[in-house]
């Protein structure tokens, strides 16, 4: 576990302690939200195809979901505030287990080489188990709030390299056994998922996801 990490598990405790008069008490349901990219010093720039910028669009709906999910009780952390900062896919995946997350959500937006892709798409983990089942309940409550709002269902996927999960987050989050899922908004490539995210906004695919975690989380019996 590293400074930075140390130093939010700190301020976490500190604040639940308070919370419940000096006594931390385990917490009912915790999702930490992570806002995809950064200022692409550590990880990889996101996907730029103007005017939709991927970075500062990841955390706009993490703070959108944030605010909404805490309205209806749940516990919410976030694994960067900033677009001026940015955390390796360990950390974040680290930053998960040390708030005890039910789950990991990594907000981003995709794009396609030939340009011809659209929709929403979900990974979870393809390791089987509790995380995989996890990934896969929590991916569809998503994808049901999201294609109502127009954007084409992709499924939930899950994909294999050759260290295990292929992605970064994904591959982390299930060494340290918290169930992770990429969340591909839709294609800021592609003139159907742009001409949605132009006229609804980022702020109706916020509430979509905050709609579609609150619903598994209910369903699960986790709130
Ligand atoms: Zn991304």
């Amino acid at each position: 576990m590293n400074k930075f990490i140390r130093k939010i598990l700190g301020t976490a405790l500190i604040s639940t302690a308070l919370a419940f008069g000096g006594v931390v008490t385990a917490q009912a349901a915790v999702i930490v939200l992570d806002p995809g990219h950064g200022n692409g010093t550590i990880t990889a720039p996101g996907a730029a195809v103007d005017p939709f910028y991927e970075a500062p669009m990841t955390l706009a709906v993490a703070n959108q979901v944030k605010s909404e999910l805490e309205a209806a009780g749940v516990t919410v952390y976030l694994t960067r505030t900033s677009d001026a900062t940015d955390v390796s896919l360990s950390d974040r995946a680290a930053i998960a287990k040390a708030y005890g997350a039910d789950a990991l959500v990594s907000i981003h937006f995709n794009v396609s080489g030939p340009h011809d892709k659209s929709g929403c798409v979900v990974f979870a983990s393809a390791m089987g188990g509790n995380n995989s089942l996890v990934g896969i309940n929590l991916g569809n409550s998503i994808l049901q709030q999201t294609s109502a709002l127009g954007y084409v269902n992709k499924g939930v996927r899950g994909r294999i390299g050759t260290h295990g999960d292929y992605y970064g987050v994904i591959r982390s989050g299930t060494a340290l056994n918290v169930p992770t899922i990429i969340l591909e908004q839709c294609y800021i490539d592609y003139p159907t998922d742009r001409a949605l995210l132009a006229s609804t906004g980022l702020s109706a695919a916020a509430h979509a996801d905050a709609v579609g975690i609150y619903n598994y989380l209910k369903n699960a019996g986790k709130i």
